[in-house]
């Protein structure tokens, strides 16, 4: 048996709990300072000592731990893994069986009722991402689960949580089929290339699939794309194969290179007739303005909080800035994509940060499109705060 402790609810924060917010915030909690294991399953009591909620004890960022049930009596065991495991699959159902899509994900932390746990899909494997050593104790419950109800072809893990909450880097292989990599994905009928157990990233990040779709299905043909902070150049992909006349990427890790050229390379894209840059975005700017460029597109979709040598970027401070210089290499009559990841803030607060940056540089504007989380991103009920995608298409007018 696991230890259970009890955790007393702050009065003003009963209502969130009682109302279905899932996370466990340590401000919200009367006796914090106790000493609590991580993987304790918690009881949530009010003032009075009436039951709230289960949870177990995890530290994560802001959290101490997640909602599990609201119900007194539910025991939390293999069968209550088994059920929230077997819920989430069989609300993938549609993406298990379209044919030009082969990576999703397919458990999204607390959407579908386990906060710190997110599994993704690619082409028949399984990477769980597991956010802290609390629900890690739930591992053999978790693959149990998921070995049952989705008959994995192989699995492969991602433990997120360091003494930063960060990756912790391990040979990620776990059980069945071992993976040869890089594996082919298909995404809306485009290939990526991704290798499950390199590091905390797979090469591509899943919850832009949409917005590479629209990249591609409506704003590349005929055009010049500027894909920055590029990563493997997925957009730039996207881009291409939606009939781009040039994509430029630009990432400062040194990796990005080879890791685009595989990208096009997978595509049938020759990549020489691509611009793949090795640099700072921000020097970029600066050659690209010297040089007069312009660009027909530019895809912005920095890191929430990056440090380089020079400087250090957070887009809550610096995304204004960033569309700024961005206008002065956009066409007019051009295409801005903004995307932030950013928890912090939500989608109006986003808009103000490009709405001012239109301003200060006196042009106008209007938004065509806009995406948030894919539909296989569950969010929990009721609240926004955790769809954390932002992505804003401007179009630039003269
Ligand atoms: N847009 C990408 C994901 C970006 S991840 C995609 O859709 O796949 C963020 C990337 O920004 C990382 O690859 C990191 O190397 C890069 N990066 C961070 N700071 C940078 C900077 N100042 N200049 C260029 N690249 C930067």
């Amino acid at each position: 048996m696991r230890y259970t402790a009890k955790l007393k609810v702050k009065p003003k924060s009963v209502k969130d709990i009682t109302n279905g917010y899932p996370l466990i915030s340590k401000d919200a909690i009367e006796n914090d300072e106790e000493k609590i294991e991580e993987g304790s399953l918690v009881q949530l009591v009010d003032s009075s000592n009436n039951y709230i909620a289960t949870g177990y004890y995890g530290i994560q960022n802001k959290g101490i731990g997640w909602v599990l049930s609201r119900k007194e009596k539910e025991k939390i065991d293999q069968t209550f893994f088994a059920k929230r495991v077997r819920e989430a699959v069989e609300k993938r159902a549609k993406f298990y069986a379209t044919e030009d899509t082969t990576a999703f994900r397919v458990f999204n932390g607390a959407g579908d009722g386990i906060g710190g746990l997110t599994i993704e899909f690619f082409a028949g494997f399984y990477v769980v991402n597991w956010y802290s050593e609390g629900i890690y104790s739930f591992r053999e419950e978790i693959y149990q689960a998921l070995n049952d109800t989705a008959d994995p072809r192989g699995v492969y893990e991602k433990l997120r949580f360091d003494k930063n909450g960060q990756y912790v880097d391990q040979d990620d292989y776990v059980s069945g089929e071992k993976g040869e990599f890089p594996l082919i994905v298909s995404e809306n009928g485009m290939s990526y290339a991704v290798d499950l157990n390199d590091g905390a990233m797979s090469g591509i990040f899943l919850d832009q699939r949409n917005v590479r779709k629209a990249l591609r299905d409506r704003y590349s043909e005929g055009k010049t794309v500027l894909n920055t902070f590029s990563y493997t150049g997925a957009f730039s992909v996207s881009a291409a194969l939606g009939g781009a006349t040039e994509t430029t990427s630009v990432d400062l890790a040194k990796r990005s290179l080879p890791k685009t050229i595989e990208q096009f390379a997978v595509n049938g894209i020759d990549y020489e007739s691509q611009d793949i840059k090795v640099m700072n975005v921000f020097d970029y700017f600066r050659y690209a303005e010297r040089h007069a460029l312009k660009f027909d597109v530019v895809v912005l979709d920095p890191p929430s909080f990056a440090r380089t040598k020079k400087k250090t970027f957070s887009t809550s401070k610096d995304y204004t800035k960033l569309v700024k210089n961005t206008l002065k290499i956009t066409s007019d009559g051009g295409l801005i994509v903004a995307s932030t990841n950013t928890a912090s803030f939500n989608m109006k607060k986003f808009k103000t940060f490009i709405d001012k940056a239109f301003k200060e540089m006196n042009k106008r504007y209007e938004i065509v499109e806009e995406h948030q989380l894919p539909e296989d991103f569950t969010v929990p009920h009721n609240f926004p705060e955790f769809n954390y995608l932002k992505v804003v298409f401007i179009k630039v007018l003269n």
